[in-house]
């Protein structure tokens, strides 16, 4: 069998690309309306021409040269693995700086079929492109498409095939006399040499790029001697720069014209540049997001929509008694969608788990292993899940309209003056869903500090896996100590794990991490709605992802803990309290006396220990060897009749309730509780995320970065906790919040101060 046909797709970041592989491969690679979404190549197939054809998604890159991860990446894989076309996916509305790497790419001996691509949004402002004289000037056909759109995917694909099958040698568009006599003769040493791609091979050499002269050091002291005799009024001998300015001075007396503008007079501000002036202004930015954060919280988890529950009382008696009631609302208020949609999926499982206890033995081994221990670690994770798409629904809006990026722009400006840069940011919002693609994303970061600290700080952007400890045991403490609200602390928690990470990173940037922050290059993508395809396919992908890990680890280690729960060293059934787990916890317990969760607790405390060490395999292991636990004290309080009366009503209720029970069966305080979250979010992440961030950080950082982990999460929850012991239960309401804005008044006091020693620098002494 002959080897598949590979074409790659080529870009600049943000130009579309992987938009145009998920529609000729039919995959679900994430897109993302911000540059640097991509950094590995994928992988995928096109079915539709006489045969098939592999098609490869790079990296997006400005240029060819050695500069960025992204760059090497796609240089190499074009150079090594020669691929029979590559497509250079062109933004049309950007044609100029876009056409600069398609001026590198016309160098290489490689088909080249350029893509204008977002031709939908050119064709809506009326402007036009003159395609076939674009063509004529580049050599290369140029085909127009809309990858969004769907539009004349199947012509371009044609004709990459027709030039696959053709073949193509390297042509260069630069014009300057005496620098392309000079890249004639090292071409033609190259070819002397044997070596492929000469011409591209002889352009990079003349531009002084670092790979060439390495390689080739016998062809430098030609290029060398022509240094000596020339001399360039503007770019004195700096030939990098002549190179581009020459690509760069083809491209707007050759290529640009043919970008025909409407009437250019007549569309001066675009409306996104409308929507910017609001969004991304200099005051206004960070409020808005603020409170954009705000209403996705409260949607999603608020059992009180718009605080309604105050001004208007409702009547639920006729739901009474009927699987409705409480599902819409109760007498706190409306719920908002994402805690109806969370009751109605624990309606479902909770009677999936009454039919299959109901076909067991009542009070037998069985009934106890299968009821308690799998199907209840396995539910109360599960049951999370409709929250969890909720928001990331809303995070992907915001990524997909393009707002994220501005997020990104806005921090930029306050950040980079504190040594970081915008880029980093991205990763860091990426860690919201998952840190194992924010650590990954942060290779776009070309300053290997930079990126040390921000691999480092990416766990404290709570992800999706550490939502569920928050929700239920903030649901669980608004209802067993009677104080405040759960979005509300919830919203505080991510927060509070926010401004750890800023001052960590500033800490960290002022002292073992110094470095100079790169400046940020990006530009902010236009506005557009988000594409309801591309939502379900970033949901699908945390779906699959949420669903696999709950049916494999989260299984395996909710059924150990249930084993080791329930028997003792002896391999008998014997009670929770002198099972295999009991003694592990009890052992481990007194070292998180500090944080309010240790030995003051009762003779069940440990369980929080317990729970803590589990989550080191995944975070949802939390709350799954949690409602585990609770499982065995409910079916412990049925027989002991103190633990029963501590405990109450709840016991037989669900969801939450199983939380309410670790409570009061614990004896564990408010502001335990709070600590016991805040160590989780701050602490050394799971199994993946430690894995990755082993494989991306320098060598020898990683054991300093466990470290780091633990030191600010005991020390973080530590504080916390003491703090917030200063409260009772009443004033707690308020302490939680006051905290957070007191970290946030604190981060800012810093940061203040930082800036100020940066603005009047202490003069030294000459
Ligand atoms: P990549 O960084 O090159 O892989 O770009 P993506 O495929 O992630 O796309 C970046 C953004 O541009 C996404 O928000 C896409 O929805 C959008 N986009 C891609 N192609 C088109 C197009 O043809 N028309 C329009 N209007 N938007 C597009
Ligand atoms: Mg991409």
């Amino acid at each position: 069998m002959s080897k598949m046909k590979t074409f790659a797709l080529a870009g600049n970041p943000n130009c579309g690309k992987t938009t145009l592989f998920n529609n000729l491969t039919g995959s679900t690679a994430h897109v993302g309306n911000w540059p640097g979404v991509t950094v590995d190549k994928k992988e995928g197939t096109y079915k539709k021409l006489e045969e098939h054809v592999a098609i490869i998604d790079l990296p997006g890159i400005y240029s060819l040269s050695p500069y960025t991860p992204e760059e090497v990446i796609s240089r190499n894989y074009i150079l090594e693995e020669k691929p029979a076309c590559v497509i250079n996916i062109v933004d049309a509305t950007n044609l100029e700086r876009n056409l600069y790497l398609t001026t590198q790419l016309l160098e290489m001996d490689v088909p080249l079929v350029v893509a204008l691509n977002m031709m939908d949004v050119v064709e809506s402002h009326g402007d036009v492109i003159q395609v076939k004289d674009l063509e004529k000037k580049l050599g290369v056909p140029v085909v127009r498409i809309s990858a969004l759109k769907e539009d004349n995917l199947d012509e371009l694909m044609r004709v990459a095939y027709q030039e696959a099958l053709k073949g193509r040698q390297g042509k260069t568009l630069i014009e300057n006399k005496d620098m392309l006599h000079l890249i004639n003769d090292v071409t033609i040493a190259f070819k002397g040499k044997g070596v492929v791609n000469p011409l591209f091979h002889a352009v990079k050499l003349v531009e002084n790029d670092e790979i060439e002269a390495k390689d080739h050091p016998d062809l430098l002291p030609m290029v060398d001697e022509f240094k000596k005799s020339f001399h360039d009024e503007m770019f004195d001998d700096d030939f990098e720069a002549l190179i581009a300015d020459s690509r760069y001075k083809y491209i707007s007396k050759n290529c640009a014209p043919f970008y025909k503008k409407k009437d250019p007079e007549a569309r001066v501000l675009t409306k996104s540049d409308k929507i910017d002036r609001v969004l991304t202004n200099k005051w206004a930015g960070i409020p808005i997001f603020l409170v954009i954060l705000f209403f996705i919280f409260h949607l999603t988890f608020s059992e009180n929509l718009f605080f309604l529950g105050g001004l208007i009382k409702f009547d639920h008696s006729c739901f009474e008694g009927s699987m409705f009631e409480g599902l819409f609302f109760t007498d706190a208020g409306i719920n908002s969608p994402g805690v109806i949609l969370a009751n109605f999926f624990t309606n479902i499982t909770d009677w999936i788990t009454g039919c299959v206890s109901g076909w067991l033995e009542e009070g037998s081994w069985l009934q106890g292993f299968i009821c308690d221990g799998v199907l209840g670690g396995l539910f109360a994770v599960l049951g999370f899940l409709p929250q969890i798409l909720f928001l990331f629904l809303f995070f992907s809006i915001l990524e997909d309209s393009g707002y994220m990026a501005r997020v990104a722009f806005i921090l930029d400006r306050i950040f980079r003056k504190f040594g970081l840069s915008g880029r980093s940011f991205m990763p860091m919002i990426m860690g919201f869903g998952c840190s194992v693609p924010a650590m990954i994303n942060t290779r776009t970061l070309a300053d290997e500090k930079e990126r040390t600290a921000t691999v480092r700080v990416i766990p404290f952007f709570s992800c999706g896996a550490k939502l569920p400890i928050l929700t239920a045991i903030a649901g669980a403490l608004v209802q067993t100590f009677g104080i405040g609200n759960a979005d509300l602390i919830t919203y505080a928690m991510y927060l509070v794990g926010m401004v750890t990470a800023i001052i960590c990173v500033i800490a960290m940037r002022h002292t073992t991490m110094r470095g100079d922050v790169p400046p940020f290059i990006m530009e902010l993508p236009a506005y557009h709605a988000p594409q309801f395809k591309s939502l379900m396919i970033h949901l699908w992908d945390k779906t699959k992802h949420f669903v696999k890990k709950a049916f494999t680890i989260i299984l395996a280690s909710t059924i150990l803990i249930w084993f080791l729960s329930n028997f003792g060293w002896n391999w008998k059934s014997v009670d929770m309290q002198d099972s295999i787990l009991a003694s592990i916890g009890q052992l481990i317990q007194p070292l998180f006396t500090p944080l309010g969760f240790g030995s003051q607790l009762n003779s069940l405390g440990w369980v929080f220990a317990v729970a803590a060490i589990t989550g080191l395999i995944a975070k949802e292991n939390v709350i799954a060897t949690f409602f585990t636990l609770a499982g065995v004290i409910i079916a412990a309080a049925g027989e002991d009749s103190s633990l029963a009366a501590l405990i109450g009503e709840e016991a037989t209720a669900d969801g939450i309730a199983e939380s309410i029970v670790m409570i009061k069966g614990t004896g564990i305080t408010a502001a335990g509780c709070i600590s016991f979250i805040a160590f989780n979010m701050l602490t050394i992440p799971c199994f993946a995320a430690c894995a990755t961030a082993k494989a991306e950080l320098p060598k020898g950082k990683f054991k300093w970065t466990v470290l780091f982990w633990i030191a600010v999460s005991y020390i973080g929850a530590a504080i916390i906790y003491t703090f917030l012991s200063m409260f009772s239960s009443d004033t707690l309401a308020w302490a939680i919040p006051t905290f957070a804005g007191i970290l946030v008044a604190a981060a800012a006091a810093i940061l203040g101060v930082i800036y100020y020693n940066k603005k009047h620098p202490v003069k030294k002494e000459a």
